[in-house]
C-alpha cells in the first residue's frame, strides 16, 4: 500500500477526468472487492497489477482466480478486463508472469500514462476491439504485449525471440526525462495497518551513479537524476505537516546534492526524517548532526562485503579505514545503533570473506560507545537482470549456511551484537524467478493453488539447473525483449572488471556515453 509507485499512479489514473481508479488487495477471506466502491474487480474495464517483488507473482494467479477471470490471458474472452502489470520486478523481466498478463507497462509510467488512459478508454467504450486497442497501445513507449512475441527454447536456454505481425523489437522502457516537470512522487495516501502508516515518503531522486554490479534499482533507473531542491523541500515540510514523519526514498539519497540544506530548513520542528540508508563514504558530522536533529535514531548503512576485495568485486570500492572513520563519526555524534546491510553469496567470494563480515560488526563494536548495538542484515545475494551480475550463477544452500555459521560462530560471544539472516529457501525462488522465462507461469499458476512447496519438491531438479548455473556470455535472455537503453556489451565488460576486482567510476552525466544510457 505504502509503494510511491503504486501511489502515484493511483493519483495519475485518478488525475485523468474519464477515469476512475480504485485500489484492491488479496484479500485474507474469499471475496475480492475494491476498497472505494466495494466492486467486483470483473466489472472493471482494466485490472492493473503493481509488481515490486518477484514472491508476489504468486498473488497474480490468486487474485485473477478470486475475481472470477481465467487465470491465463489465452483463457480470457475479449469482453473480460484487460489486465496489466508495471512495476519494478515486470520491468526487469517481464516473462515469468507473460502468459497471465495482456499489457505491460515497463519502466515509469508517467512517461506515458495520458496515451494509456487514451487507448484504454477506447477499450472501455468497445470491448469488441482487444486486438485492435492491443495493437495501437504496443506503439506507446514502455508497453510490451506478449501475445506480440513468441519464444523458442534450447533446454534451459532461449533460443530465439520472435515478434510477431511487425512488433516492435525490442521494447524500450518508458523513461521520464525531465524529472523536474513531473510533480515529486510523494504518499497520496497514508492508511494504519501498512508499513510506513506514519511516515510520508518522498522520492529525491532516481537511478544510482555509482554503478554497484549486484544492484538492478541503480542500474534500471540511470542515468540518475536528481529533483529541484526547492520542490523536496516544500514536499518534506508538507509531509512533515500531514504525517509527522518524512521519508526520503531514492537509490542514492545520502548523496543528494540539497541533503544538508534540506535537512537543515527542515528539521527541528518536531517531525521526524529519515533516509532508506546512507553511503558509508558520504558520512561527515555534519550530515550525522543533521540527521541527529531530524530524529534520525539508527545509522543504516551498506557495505555490503567484508573484504575491500570483494567491495571491489562488486564495485563498492570503501576501504576498511573509511568505514572506520565514518564509524568514529558516527560516535563523535551521538548515534548508538548502527545497522549493517551485508550479502554473501556474492561472486568470487570465499569463507574469508564471511569472516570479514564479523570482523566488520567486532570493529565497529570496539569503536562505537559502550552499550551501543550493532545490528549486521546479512541477505542472500540474487543475480538480476540488467545487471552485470546478470551473467552470474546463484550459490548453493550449503555455502550460504556455511557462510552464514561461520559470520555466526565468530560473533556468538560477543554482545550487543544481532545477525539477521533471511531463509536460504526464499532466496531460491526469487533467484528462479528474477531470471526466469514465460514457461515459469505453469509452475506460479500451479503455487497459487497448491504452495510453492509442493512444486519446489516436484520440479526442484529443473528449477535448480536454471537457478545455479552461470550463464554464457552471448546467451540471449527472456529479458532481452526489454530494452534498457544499457549496452548489454557494457555490462559484460563490467561483469569481468567485477570478477577481476576492478573498481569502475561513478557516473559523469553530460560527459560520459559509456553505458549507453545517455
Ligand atoms: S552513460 Fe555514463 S553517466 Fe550516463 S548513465 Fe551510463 S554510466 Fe551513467
Amino acid at each position: 500500500m505504502s509503494n510511491l509507485g503504486f501511489q502515484t499512479l493511483y493519483r495519475l489514473f485518478n488525475e485523468v477526468p474519464s477515469c476512475v481508479c480504485e485500489r484492491a488487495f488479496l484479500p485474507e477471506n474469499s471475496e475480492i472487492l475494491s476498497l472505494e466502491s466495494q466492486s467486483p474487480l470483473s466489472g472493471f474495464d482494466v485490472i492493473a497489477f503493481s509488481v515490486s517483488f518477484e514472491e508476489d507473482y504468486v498473488n497474480i494467479p490468486r487474485i485473477l482466480e478470486l475475481a472470477g477471470l481465467p487465470v491465463f490471458s489465452s483463457g480470457r474472452e475479449d469482453n473480460s478486463p484487460l489486465v496489466m502489470a508495471g512495476g519494478c520486478a515486470v520491468s526487469l523481466n517481464p516473462e515469468p508472469v507473460a502468459d497471465f498478463v495482456d499489457v505491460f507497462f515497463i519502466g515509469e509510467a508517467e512517461a506515458s500514462v495520458n496515451g494509456l488512459v487514451e487507448r484504454l478508454s477506447q477499450f472501455s467504450q468497445r470491448r469488441s476491439l482487444k486486438g485492435d486497442i492491443l495493437r495501437e497501445l504496443s506503439r506507446l513507449g514502455g508497453v510490451y504485449v506478449p501475445a506480440f512475441y513468441e519464444f523458442t527454447y534450447d533446454g534451459c536456454r532461449v533460443k530465439e525471440i520472435k515478434p510477431l505481425g511487425g512488433a516492435r523489437f525490442p521494447v524500450r522502457r518508458a523513461r521520464v526525462e525531465d524529472i523536474d516537470a513531473q510533480p515529486v512522487p510523494v504518499s497520496a495516501i497514508i492508511t494504519p495497518f501498512t508499513e510506513f502508516a506514519d511516515t510520508a515518503l518522498i522520492e529525491v531522486e532516481r537511478g544510482c551513479p555509482r554503478g554497484c554490479r549486484f544492484c538492478a534499482a541503480g542500474f534500471i533507473y540511470l542515468p540518475p537524476r536528481w529533483r529541484d531542491r526547492g520542490a523536496i523541500e516544500r514536499s518534506v515540510k508538507a509531509g512533515l505537516k500531514f504525517a509527522g514523519k518524512a521519508g526520503l526514498v531514492g537509490a542514492a539519497v545520502s548523496e543528494y546534492r540539497g541533503l544538508k540544506d534540506v535537512l537543515r530548513k527542515c528539521a527541528g520542528d518536531g517531525g521526524e526524517i529519515t533516509l532508506s540508508s546512507l553511503r558509508l563514504d558520504v558520512l561527515d558530522n555534519e550530515l550525522l548532526s543533521l540527521l541527529r536533529k531530524a530524529g534520525y535514531k539508527t545509522v543504516t548503512v551498506a557495505p555490503e562485503a567484508g573484504t575491500e576485495r570483494l567491495r571491489k568485486v562488486i564495485n563498492k570500492d570503501i576501504p576498511d579505514e573509511a568505514i572506520w572513520a565514518s564509524l568514529e563519526r558516527i560516535k563523535e555524534e551521538g548515534f548508538r545503533k548502527v545497522k549493517f546491510y551485508f550479502m554473501v553469496g556474492l561472486p568470487t567470494e570465499t569463507d574469508k570473506d564471511a569472516e570479514a563480515i564479523a570482523g566488520v560488526a567486532v570493529k565497529a563494536k570496539s569503536i562505537l560507545p559502550k552499550g551501543a548495538k550493532v545490528t549486521l542484515s546479512i541477505n542472500q545475494f540474487i543475480p538480476k537482470p540488467f545487471t552485470p551480475f546478470q551473467w552470474a550463477g546463484f550459490a548453493e544452500q550449503e555455502t550460504i549456511e556455511r557462510r552464514y555459521g561461520i559470520i555466526k560462530k565468530a560473533l556468538k560471544k560477543e554482545g550487543g551484537i544481532e545477525v539477521k539472516t533471511l531463509p536460504v529457501k526464499g532466496a531460491f525462488l526469487q533467484a528462479y524467478l528474477s531470471r526466469g522465462d514465460r514457461r515459469s507461469g505453469s509452475l506460479i499458476s500451479l503455487a497459487s493453488e497448491k504452495g510453492w512447496r509442493g512444486v519446489l519438491k516436484n520440479f526442484s531438479s529443473s528449477l535448480s539447473a536454471s537457478v545455479f548455473r552461470d550463464r554464457e556470455k552471448d546467451e540471449i535472455f527472456p529479458w532481452d525483449v526489454i530494452d534498457t537503453g544499457l549496452k548489454k556489451s557494457y555490462l559484460w565488460n563490467e561483469y569481468t572488471r567485477g570478477i577481476e576486482a576492478k573498481a569502475t567510476p561513478p557516473c559523469d552525466v553530460g560527459r560520459c556515453f559509456r553505458c549507453g544510457v545517455c
